[in-house]
């Protein structure tokens, strides 16, 4: 797409977001169709990208919500979810959490443990309610990416082990209060290996299996997210094998499928745009300080990320340098050891793949405001959420002063 980024620094000022709405729509669809032997519901996991606008789109083409938090369900539900399409993830939920998703009764509880197990229970029985119960089996699989991103191995905090979960289960067909409706499994993010998923999936197929025998009987299989996407030049999953190794691995299992694609669906949509500030050099090293910092996007310094970076200027006297942020933290970096061209003040330096995991991670450290998003669609732009000011950062201190 031809985007005009001068025109938009112009018109909302830097730094900002900028989301290709189009793109989200395209990913979407993708995924969707990869699904279309069986029914399906792609729940979007809001953590990725959370702007009210951006869950209300992918609401209008049909997508559910997977929220790790009740501040999350309630951000599904402004964007029009409905509660029928609402899964509430997360590996510690509060009991004003599970209680008011008891009330709002969403699709699914995702369960994490048996203690968590047993309060859902007490918590339903005090609201005279029935949970729908999923549970997240941690399969020990190793899913070949960031450390920080795995979640699939034991080690890792999430989900219960297969002997545990068929023990919940079982307490869930015993219980008043607790409906055995689903499981899930998420092993990670940035995934870009197939194998470790069908490893997965298939555990998770057998205890199913082994529910069935004993008349317990699920409707949905949640197989998690972490599709990953090309930051720089990953080999990707075929969505198409990616859902023709689910289907396989659930030959003879009449299940719905629920698939919570987070950064597939939202991470190359979106564009971090900032402007140069000034150069400099420290002995020998040269320095680009842009208006964006770590605050906006963590994820260089967090995970150590790729992202592309671009400067729109036609400048082609390329030099080693580091780009980095005013934020005084070393980590306060967007690419190091990179050859840019030389930059004026004022210069525009898109940084790209931002969409997922970039504004939702953002922070005031600083007390930076957080910047401004915009969506294009169909070649127009719209903000979706405005630059913070001082005074919203300030906002709940004030009265106590
Ligand atoms: C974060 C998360 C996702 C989404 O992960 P992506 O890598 O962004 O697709 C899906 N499900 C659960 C339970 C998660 O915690």
């Amino acid at each position: 797409m031809n985007i005009d980024f001068k025109k938009l620094a112009d018109k909302y000022q830097t730094p900002f977001y900028l989301y290709d709405f189009d793109h989200i729509t395209a990913q979407y669809t993708e995924l969707k169709e990869s699904f279309r032997a069986r029914k399906s519901l792609i729940a979007y996991a809001v953590k990725a990208n959370s702007n009210l606008s951006v869950i209300k789109h992918l609401s209008n083409l049909g997508a559910g919500a997977d929220c790790v938090s009740i501040g999350e369900v309630k951000r599904a539900l402004k964007a029009g979810v409905p509660t029928y399409k609402i899964i509430f993830s997360g590996v510690g939920k509060s009991d004003e959490e599970i209680k008011e998703a008891l009330i709002l009764d969403i699709l699914l509880i995702n369960v994490e443990s048996s203690a968590e197990l047993d309060r859902v229970e007490e918590l339903a029985k005090s609201l005279n309610k029935v949970a729908r119960i999923s549970i997240r089996v941690n399969p020990n699989i190793d899913p070949k990416t960031h450390p920080y991103i795995s979640t699939g191995l034991h080690e890792n905090k999430f989900g219960v082990d297969i002997d545990t979960a068929k023990r919940m289960y079982i307490k869930c067909k015993n219980s008043e209060h607790l409906e055995p409706t689903g499981i899930h499994c998420h092993i990670g993010s940035q995934l870009t290996q197939l194998e470790p998923i069908r490893e997965s999936i298939n555990i998770v197929a057998n205890l199913v299996r082994n529910l069935k025998a004993i008349k317990i009987e699920l409707s949905f299989m949640d197989v998690g997210g972490g599709l990953g996407i090309v930051y720089k030049d990953e080999t990707l999953i075929n969505t198409y094998d990616y859902a023709q190794t689910i289907l396989d691995s659930l030959f003879g299992l009449d299940l719905t499928i629920i698939c919570e694609p987070g950064r597939f669906i939202v991470g190359n949509s979106g564009i971090f745009v900032t402007k140069v500030l000034y150069e400099k050099i420290n002995g020998n090293k040269r320095f680009v300080i842009v208006d964006g910092a770590m605050n906006d996007l963590i994820r260089p310094a967090l995970y150590d990320a790729y992202h592309r970076v671009e400067v729109l200027n036609n400048n082609k006297n390329l030099s080693d340098c580091n780009l980095v942020g005013p934020v005084c933290e070393s980590g306060d970096f967007f690419a190091k050891n990179i050859d840019l061209p030389e930059t004026q003040s004022g210069d525009l330096i898109t940084i790209y793949s931002a969409g997922a995991y970039g504004f939702t991670m953002s922070s005031n450290y600083n007390t930076r405001a957080r910047v401004a998003e915009i969506a294009i669609e169909n070649g127009n732009d719209r903000l979706i959420r405005k630059r913070e000011s001082f005074e919203d950062l300030i906002a709940n201190e004030i009265e106590f002063l």
